[in-house]
């Protein structure tokens, strides 16, 4: 049976022309520097994103901890948004890895007031103070906002004057690029550093890119290597990246368009609000209380008609579209929900 799963765009398996590439994938060991097609993968992928250099990491997790752990040493303060991901999925690695100390600002929609960060950074060479060793956005935000490359600018702005990096957790980052129409570079240009993972919407099975100047990367091969991220004949993971930047982010259009429509469809079902204009990416947020219907419920009779979607957090249903949910499987899936919770 095949189901549409609308729990996540991390459940995207690879395309048939990515099962492909890794079977014919030409390797070698990685960790010598001697896999060409991890070694194709690292320049393209810094190529793409106006960077000198890139390096191939296991996961975005694993890519976002290397870079507070080479950017940062023990007892830096990391200013960042209350909500991102550095500090709400991350295991509290970054107190574990890098030893440094997470300082939330208040985050609007994934957005920082470039006022707040000025604010808090540590100016003075109080005895007391720890340093600020780094800023950390989020772009695309995990709550499925784009935020703008105006606050990205006055941010890095402020940084330059402090001379503090500026890192960007870049998971969807070409999902952010798409709903700006720009070209990803034009957003990676206010920062210092960006994780971007190939593993999420763009369909390859595993990794994330890390990228940034020529020492930054340097380090972080070697960090890396700390951490036990040096792969072997990676390149078979690695000729699926390939794909994924060459092919795969051309089309997240697609993700998005057919997320509108599932966001405007699902707003003509009574007792269901959505706010049409939130959607900027592959991602539909819902609020279904006023229908009365039980979201763990809704699990199990969406299962049975072939529909795998995740339980309401904190009252907010969450549906996410990608490469192998189509147009006519946005319909299939509202008319089904419809007729469940009328049932
Ligand atoms: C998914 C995600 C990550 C982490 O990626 P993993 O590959 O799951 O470790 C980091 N940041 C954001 C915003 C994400 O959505």
């Amino acid at each position: 049976m095949r189901y549409i799963d609308l729990r996540s765009d991390t459940v995207t398996v690879p395309t048939e022309e990515m099962r492909e590439a890794m079977f014919r994938a030409e390797v070698g060991d990685d960790v010598y520097g001697d896999d060409p097609t991890v070694n194709r993968l690292e320049e393209y992928a810094a190529r793409l994103v106006g960077k000198e250099a890139a390096l191939f990491v296991p996961s975005g997790t694993f890519g976002n901890q290397l870079a507070l752990f080479v950017h940062c040493k023990r007892g830096d303060e990391v200013l960042l948004g209350d909500d991102s991901h550095i500090v709400q999925h991350e295991v509290g690695a970054a107190s574990v890895i890098a030893g440094v100390q997470l300082r939330t600002l208040t985050s609007c929609h994934g957005e920082l007031d470039p006022r707040e960060v000025e604010a808090k950074i540590r100016k003075e060479a109080d005895i007391h103070y720890p340093d600020t060793g780094l800023i950390c956005l989020e772009n695309a935000h995990s709550n499925g906002k784009v935020i703008s490359l105006e606050n990205m600018e006055q941010i890095h702005k402020i940084t330059r004057k402090y001379h503090i990096p500026i890192h960007l957790d870049g998971a969807r980052l070409f999902n952010a690029a798409t709903y700006l129409n720009v070209e990803a570079g034009e957003i990676v240009q206010y920062v210092d550093s960006v994780m971007f993972c190939l593993s999420k919407g763009l369909c390859a099975p595993v990794g994330s890119i890390l990228a940034g100047s020529k020492t930054f990367i340097e380090k972080a091969r070697k960090g890396r290597k700390l951490l036990g991220g040096g792969l072997r004949q990676s390149g078979f993971l690695a000729a699926a990246g390939l794909v994924a930047l060459e092919k795969m982010i051309h089309r997240l259009k697609e993700d998005h368009e057919n997320a509108l429509l599932m966001g405007q469809e699902l707003a003509k079902i009574p007792g269901i609000k959505v706010n049409i204009e939130d959607i900027h990416l592959n991602m539909v947020f819902f609020d279904m209380t006023g229908t009365e219907y039980d979201s763990d419920k809704l699990v199990k009779e969406m299962l049975k008609k072939g529909i795998k979607i995740n339980p309401a957090e904190d009252g907010i249903m969450r549906f996410v579209t990608n490469y192998w949910v189509n147009r006519e499987d946005v319909h299939y899936v509202v008319d089904t929900l419809k007729t469940i919770i009328n049932m």
